[in-house]
């Protein structure tokens, strides 16, 4: 009966419900057995065996914001909020909230999963207001009872998803890919469950929702924004390339924002593990897509992990300036990108100029690797040690 009635809202609810008060409802008992999604007891785990046997020795720098996993104070051993404290040096998640530069070691424990090794059903969560709607997906504020712990859940409609070509595979890779990343700008994954419709990913939930929204209410960022945007990317794609991942869709539309204004990548439907051999497919917004992937019928057009750094640059200048550097038709879109035909306006520091015609290389192997961009004077200029993004807003402007 209470089952019954936690369907409905979930069959009723709509991503226009606006005007929400933003109340979680309340539910008392409820109960539903489901069973684990096939793929998840058989996962392959090229991952874990990537994180396992790079972890104990990797150096990590990683640009560490607090996390609203600190709220997980239950009893579990391995919850975030420990692992978040131990990926972070100086500042614990409770005791600080500033952006620190950090480089530390890291152990091979960050593999477990958060509330492993339970089995998750929907009961165990109150619904909250609709976040949003994607294209396959509707995303849910909720609860999970025992913990407390808030968290989006994204509802995906087995049916919806036959229609789409590949869109399954897509969803099996998302979760592969994301349950295994631990970064605090990469969107987690905590776990995933299905009854006979749905589908339901229960992720980190962002609470600033869509980078994009903030981007297009500012027209464009400061530069110091932006470089610590950058930097937090630049971090968060190094972590992925060391473990084999390729996102292959940065742009302002897959970056959510967590609450303290920190990034977290989502939307990985569309990464790989690197490298790619297989010829490119067009896939992504064509404004960022990079010069190798659009060179159709050309016996070399496969790419690797610095398809992403094209994409930084891209993102950099969107970032800057309003709009993505290609803008234009689609055919024309398509041929400034094969030309890397673009101009940044004069108005922008010549440190960022530097970094993005830096990025936006044609020669996929001449673009400035990762490690240089942390390093680069526009990343140093704007990124003080322990300074954090929204100290500088209240700063006369410089
Ligand atoms: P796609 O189907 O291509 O992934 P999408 O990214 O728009 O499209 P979703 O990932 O399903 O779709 O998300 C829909 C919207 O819900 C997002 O644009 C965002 O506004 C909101 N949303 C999604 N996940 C979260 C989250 N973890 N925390 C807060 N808001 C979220
Ligand atoms: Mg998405």
């Amino acid at each position: 009966m209470a089952t019954r009635a936690l369907e409905d809202r979930f069959d009723r609810l709509s991503v226009n419900d606006e005007h929400d008060d933003g109340r979680l409802y309340q539910k008392s008992k409820v109960t539903t057995t489901t069973t684990q999604l096939p793929h998840s007891t058989s996962r392959p785990n090229l991952f874990k065996v990537a994180l396992q046997s790079k972890q104990t020795t990797s150096t990590v720098t990683t640009v560490a914001l607090p996390s609203q996993q600190a709220q997980w104070k239950g009893s579990n051993p391995s919850s975030p909020g420990k692992k978040e404290k131990s990926s972070t040096s100086s500042s614990g998640p409770r005791s600080s909230d500033g952006l620190a530069l950090t480089t530390e070691r890291k152990s091979a424990s960050y593999v477990d999963q958060p509330l492993a090794p339970k089995q998750f059903h929907l009961g165990m969560f109150e619904i909250g207001r609709p976040l949003g709607k994607g294209k396959f997906g509707r995303v849910y504020l909720a609860r999970e009872r025992s913990s407390n712990f808030i968290c989006a859940l994204k509802v995906l409609y087995k049916s919806e998803l036959q229609h789409g070509t590949g869109v399954e595979k897509q969803v099996r890779r998302e979760i592969e890919i994301q349950s295994n990343l631990r970064h605090p700008n990469i969107l987690k994954l905590y776990g995933h469950f299905h009854d006979s419709k749905r589908i339901f990913l229960i992720l980190e939930f962002a609470g600033k929702g869509e980078l994009y929204k903030h981007l297009r209410k500012e027209n464009r960022f400061p530069e110091w924004k932006a470089a610590q945007y950058i930097a937090q990317m630049t971090s968060a794609l190094r972590y992925l390339h060391r473990k084999h991942v390729i996102h292959r869709d940065i742009k302002p539309e897959n970056i959510l924002m967590g609450i303290h204004g920190e990034i977290k990548i989502s939307d990985f439907g569309w990464s790989v593990h690197a490298p790619n051999n297989r010829r490119a497919t067009l896939c992504g917004t064509l404004d960022y897509l990079p010069p190798e992937m659009i060179k159709s019928g050309s016996k070399d057009n496969w790419y690797n992990e610095k398809v992403d750094l094209w994409s930084l640059g891209v993102l950099t200048y969107e970032f800057l300036v309003g709009e993505a550097p290609f803008e234009d038709t689609p055919i024309m879109t398509q041929k400034r990108i094969a030309r890397a035909d673009m101009t940044v306006p004069e108005w922008v520091s010549k440190e960022a100029k530097d970094l993005i015609k830096r990025l936006l290389v044609l020669d996929p192997d001449k673009r400035i690797p990762l490690e240089e961009v942390q390093n680069h004077p526009w990343i140093i200029k704007h990124c003080v040690k322990g300074e954090r993004a929204t100290n500088r807003e209240k700063l006369p402007s410089r």
